[in-house]
């Protein structure tokens, strides 16, 4: 019989995975993906079978050691699955081992938790016996019955396929689950006299109209605790434990809405519908404008798909926010889904991983890690919002699990669908060279009409006294709107840190002509930056277009903003949804709050661009559209675009008529023209030109070195070194389809005390790979120096 050789991916850091030999007796039960235990050094370490093979590796044979024993018979990871994790470590240059750490739970990675109960009455082979009558009858884990008896995984193997016991999972979520105090204000007076920590605290809880935890508290106040134990004697707090984690699921189902399909709907289930049948790749991009009803089509293709047997798998941007899409799909599915989001202790997540792998669900809906939820069947998988930059990872692994979820597809032979009011440039230019099938729904299922937008010119409009960030123009018909008994969401894309800079006069911005980004001020210099090419100029005193000299960065934070409108006028019942307020629990409540109408202006970052269903919103205010034209970002006009129809699309989603004004210095900008008309089309059609003549994706393949260190001298010759690397491998090698830009201070030169540059390369994917595998392998490893490469980055700060 031929040698057979196990490449087994392991938890050891240097090592991506060591090669095996298969010892005979296992040589009919092996198959790739299974969990299994091998020698390292003098040490027993748990791997997965990543690929088996007869060709002997290229090192000494005598040197190989062999496979100890199977952890499982069945496969942690299927072996379709497997090959998926092949190409993503391949695609995205990590170790395999990296990837595996993200799809898999670590409890399954390593010796799992199962629990074996001896079945009564079973017919046990000879040899395993005395190991059958060690094992309780109620049953045990696996370590103990390992501690206890000696016994390697292989013989409880053998139990298991002889039927002789049965294999459960130790529910970890009850075993782990953690629970955390939870603090509320009571009322009555104090007696005796407070100390001012205990005043701070108690006004805090006051304040506050729902519980404050531990955490919180903690974040906002030193060592808060002795204060509170005041508090507590004199009963002016009451404290309580709660389970820290949410219930997977966040809103209860609703009613089921029946619904008649628009022609538009059924047009595009028409093509979807027969491909779910067949096993084969079939891509969709469904291009439905905000309220078109995509969500309806979903439920269709779900439903047929689970008819023909087969399981579904839906992809959101971030779930927490959308609270109201898995309610939906409850009201129809039931039980029959399981939930995967950020929000989930790791016991929940091995929970919901061990349920969809035992088949007990059918339908899995989550966030970007959802991709790796062990469905054996996949019919379907649904991108929704395809678009958000936030199935981009940024951090690990740094993979887009929207590009991931196609891969899958391909792999598992599977219809996708890709879905978005605003599709990203790189689905919409597939669509258009025919690798995905393009569907359009223009109009609004219910046939509401699409909300009428106007930019507002801040150069020329006049501001009510004490509001200037408001034109009188959205001063005015807010108050309207509020008279009226209507609400208003005012989007306002400010983060905490801005590093665009524009003349307060007339708007001008600086761009970088070689790359046509928006140059980056950077304090330290007093100078504005190029990130991609480190082009730089001083800070100009005046305007080259109208000589003013009121330079600098610009805006209002969305909690100043709040207070000022509350200030402002007594019928605005304002709340604020940004990361600061928008976590856990309370993200919920002020949703819920202004969907209930307890609060009329709902103020917000990006987080209230997303897929929200507010019928009484009739007026949406963008404070300034310009802040992300300024980003230094080539996908800065994208993202402008993209926000401001997602934006516009929260207004007029029920029967009254909405009305979006955008704050604008720059009215004439083809993004701001193009968002005002819902013109995507002739978006596309531009952005697409300037991408085109400026070799930028989808028109290239761009790899970024991110390069960071705590110190800024060591960083700066680490970029250099990696970029002189690279240039001379294009040289050498006679690369003319790359060009390597940089290296450059990254526009956040520094973020968590660490010093940050970057390098980029720019051209053919399969060039820009063999340069960026060739100088990482060249560039020699420094103590303090990390370097980031990140594949198709989407994060170009
Ligand atoms: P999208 O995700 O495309 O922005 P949704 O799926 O949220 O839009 O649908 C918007 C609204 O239209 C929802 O309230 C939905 O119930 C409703 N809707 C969907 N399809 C129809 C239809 N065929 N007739 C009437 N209303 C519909
Ligand atoms: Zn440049």
């Amino acid at each position: 019989m031929e040698t057979l050789f196990a490449a087994v991916a392991v938890d050891v850091r240097v090592f991506d995975e060591l090669t095996y030999r298969v010892p005979e007796h296992l040589l009919d039960s092996i198959q790739v993906g299974q969990l299994v235990h091998v020698p390292f050094r003098n040490q027993r370490k748990t791997g997965v079978i990543r690929t088996l093979s007869t060709t002997p590796p290229d090192f000494d044979p005598e040197k190989i050691r062999e496979v100890l024993e199977l952890v499982e018979v069945e496969p942690i990871v299927e072996p379709a699955f497997i090959s998926f994790l092949n190409f993503m470590a391949d695609y995205y240059l990590v170790p395999f081992s990296e990837v595996l750490r993200v799809a898999v739970p670590s409890s399954i990675r390593t010796d799992g938790a199962k629990f074996y109960t001896p079945i009564e009455g079973a017919t046990v082979p000879r040899d395993l016996v005395d190991i059958f009558e060690s094992i309780p009858s109620g049953g045990e884990v696996v370590a103990d019955i390992r501690k206890r008896s000696g016994i390697i995984f292989s013989k409880l193997a053998d139990l298991e396929s002889a039927g002789a016991v049965s294999v459960t999972y130790l529910d970890l979520a009850k075993v782990k689950e953690k629970k955390e105090k939870f603090y509320a204000a009571m009322d009555g007076e104090s007696e005796g006299k407070l100390g001012a920590k205990q005043r701070e605290i108690l006004a805090y809880l006051r304040r506050r109209t729902e519980p404050v935890s531990g955490t919180e508290l903690r974040g906002v106040f030193d060592n808060p605790y002795s204060s509170i134990k005041g508090l507590l004697t004199k009963e002016l707090v009451k404290v309580w434990e709660e389970s820290r984690y949410r219930n997977p699921f966040i809103d209860e189902p609703g009613p089921r809405k029946h619904v008649t399909l628009s022609r538009e709907q059924e047009l595009a289930l028409d093509a979807i519908l027969p491909t779910l049948g067949p096993d084969a790749f079939s891509p969709f991009l469904l291009h439905g404008v905000t309220g078109s009803g995509k969500t309806e089509v979903y439920i269709r293709a779900i439903t047929k798909v689970l008819e023909e047997g087969k399981m579904g798998l839906i992809l959101l941007p971030e779930i927490s926010l959308t609270p109201q899409f898995v309610s939906v799909f409850r009201s129809v599915f039931n039980d029959e889904i399981a939930v995967l989001h950020s929000g989930l202790s790791p016991a929940h997540r091995f929970d919901q991983w061990r349920k969809i792998r035992a088949g007990e669900v059918s339908i899995v809906i989550g966030a970007r890690s959802a991709l790796f939820a062990p469905l054996k069947n996949i019919g379907l998988i649904i991108v929704d919002e395809e678009h958000d930059s936030s199935f981009k990872q940024e951090e690990g692994v740094r993979y887009n699990a929207r590009d991931m979820a196609i891969v899958l597809a391909m792999k598992v032979k599977a219809t996708i669908i890709l879905g978005s009011a605003t599709p990203s440039l790189e689905s919409f230019q597939n669509a258009k060279a025919g690798k995905f099938t393009y569907l359009e729904m223009k109009k609004r299922a219910a046939n509401q009409a699409l909300p009428d937008v106007e930019l507002v010119d801040l150069r020329e409009s006049a501001r009510v006294d004490g509001l200037e960030h408001l034109s009188e123009k959205l001063s005015i018909e807010l108050t309207a709107c509020i008279d009226k008994g209507h609400q208003s969401i005012l989007f306002l894309n400010r983060r905490g840190f801005s590093p665009c800079i524009l003349c307060g006069s007339c708007g001008h911005q600086w761009r970088c002509e070689a790359c046509d980004v928006s140059l980056t001020y950077h304090r330290s210099q007093e100078s504005l930056r190029c990130h991609h090419c480190d082009f730089i100029i001083r800070l100009p005193e005046q305007c080259p277009t109208c000589a003013n000299k009121r330079i600098g960065p610009k805006g209002i934070g969305t909690e100043q903003l709040s207070d000022i409108l509350s200030a402002n006028n007594k019928k605005y019942v304002v709340s604020r949804l940004d990361a600061d307020t928008g976590k856990g629990k309370k993200l919920n409540e002020i949703l819920k709050q202004f969907r209930e109408g307890e609060t009329n202006v709902l103020v917000g970052t990006q987080m209230v661009t997303k897929g929200h269903d507010f019928p009484n919103v009739t007026l949406v205010g963008v404070i300034s559209a310009d802040s992300g034209l300024n980003f230094p970002d080539f996908r800065g006009a994208e993202r402008t675009f993209q926000l401001l129809s997602q934006v516009a699309g929260r207004a007029g989603r029920g029967t009254l008529e909405g009305r979006v004004l955008i704050q604008t210095y720059d009215p004439s900008h083809f993004a701001l023209q193009c968002a005002s008309t819902h013109d995507y089309h002739s978006f596309a059609e531009q952005e697409l030109e300037r991408r085109q003549k400026f070799q930028l994706p989808p028109f290239s393949s761009l790899i970024a070195a991110k390069v960071e260190s705590g110190r800024s001298e060591t960083v700066m010759r680490a970029a250099h070194k990696w970029a002189s690397i690279a240039k001379g491998f294009v040289r050498r090698e006679k690369l003319s389809g790359v060009v390597v830009k940089g290296p450059a201070t990254a526009p956040f030169e520094k973020l968590r005390n660490k010093y940050r540059w970057q390098v980029l390369l720019q051209g053919t994917r399969k060039e820009v790979r063999r340069v960026a595998l060739f100088t990482q392998d060249a560039f020699e490893e420094q103590r303090g120096v990390k370097v980031i490469i990140d594949v198709d980055p989407v994060n170009m700060l």
